[in-house]
């Protein structure tokens, strides 16, 4: 008979489907039509009843299936008594059919640490642009992020009733990333997508400096992050404070996994170890295939104002 599948494996799974069921929350919420908006630290820094529930019904869910993992999630949360209809026991059968790579069979529950961001774009959702919206779950081993799960709960929620809305996108290093048309920015244009709601002058002289064609501002990192695989930008520049490590593990897995880089705006890679500061102090800097290009030509003066 086969061997089980390597635990990596049954993780990215399982996160697949509690994806599925965090974005059924998210649409739950918003049609329910009370957001319960708390603000965190200010106006631009909010919460929301669906960031609340995702997150309880994202990490009890793992944490059932793989109690000694390390589950690290966005919101501070006041219970830890989740309902059971937020549980969700599924996996897709078509991950658990991939080969685990062979520098990732051996690895054990406690040597993984799954960041958690229930509602990446949170201050775009209660404006309405549904789309800026996904749920993060990534996967970090040895410090690095090695696999993760992108949800866009409303992707094609403008395309009309006949289009199947919301979509699911993996990936693990050494195997690739699925779920999306992989493609590449128009060749010769710099195209850079940045935050619309969490801007600054640091933000934008930094953008101003890479001479680009057009600027797209857009919320959520890991929304920035597929419009970098789906060829809309080519560069994601954010010279700034913000961005904390559950908003870039499952993006840097899946852009990685498809030969990206992303770094902080220094070049340093982000680190995803339990231990580690949750704050991107450096901000960040990703492409799918020109990254050098973009690294090369931060100007001094930005870098020195953010210190990793
Ligand atoms: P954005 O590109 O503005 O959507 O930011 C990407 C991610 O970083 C989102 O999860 C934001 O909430 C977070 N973020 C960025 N800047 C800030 C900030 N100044 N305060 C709070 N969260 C931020
Ligand atoms: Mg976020
Ligand atoms: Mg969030």
């Amino acid at each position: 008979s086969m061997a089980s599948p390597a635990l990596l494996m049954r993780v990215v799974a399982s996160a697949y489907s509690v994806a599925e069921r965090a974005a059924r929350i998210v649409r739950n919420v918003m049609d329910g039509g009370d957001l319960g908006i708390v603000e965190k630290t200010g106006a631009n820094d909010l919460q929301t009843k669906a960031d609340r529930l995702v997150q309880m019904s994202i990490c009890a869910s793992l944490a059932r299936k793989f109690p000694k993992v390390t589950i690290i999630g966005e919101e501070e949360l006041t219970t830890d008594e989740v309902s059971e209809e937020l549980i969700e026991d599924g996996h897709c059968e078509e991950i658990l059919k991939k080969t685990c790579p062979a520098q990732y069979t051996g690895i054990k529950e406690e040597e993984l640490v799954i960041w958690v961001d229930p509602l990446d774009g949170t201050k775009e959702y209660t404006e309405g642009l549904l789309d800026h919206v996904t749920v993060l779950i990534g996967i970090a081993y040895g410090g690095k992020a090695i696999a993760g799960v992108i949800n866009q709960p409303y992707y094609n929620y403008e395309a009309g009733a006949d289009a199947v809305l919301g979509r699911t996108i993996w990936g693990v290093l050494g195997i690739g990333a699925f779920g999306f048309q992989l493609t590449e920015a128009p060749a010769g244009k710099h195209i850079i997508v940045t935050t619309r709601s969490h801007g600054s002058t640091l933000v934008n002289d930094c953008i101003s400096a890479l001479n680009p064609d057009s600027v797209i501002r857009v919320g959520g990192a890991g929304n920035k992050i597929i419009q970098l695989i789906e060829g809309k930008a080519s560069a994601y520049v954010f010279a700034s404070p913000g961005c904390k490590k559950w908003d870039t593990c499952a993006p840097e897995a899946i852009l990685h996994a498809v030969g990206g880089k992303i770094t902080d705006i220094h070049g340093n890679s982000f680190q995803y170890n339990k231990e580690v500061k949750h704050m991107n102090s450096a901000g960040v800097l990703a492409s799918l295939r020109n990254y050098e290009y973009y690294a090369s030509r931060i100007p001094n003066n930005v870098k020195q104002s953010l210190v990793p």
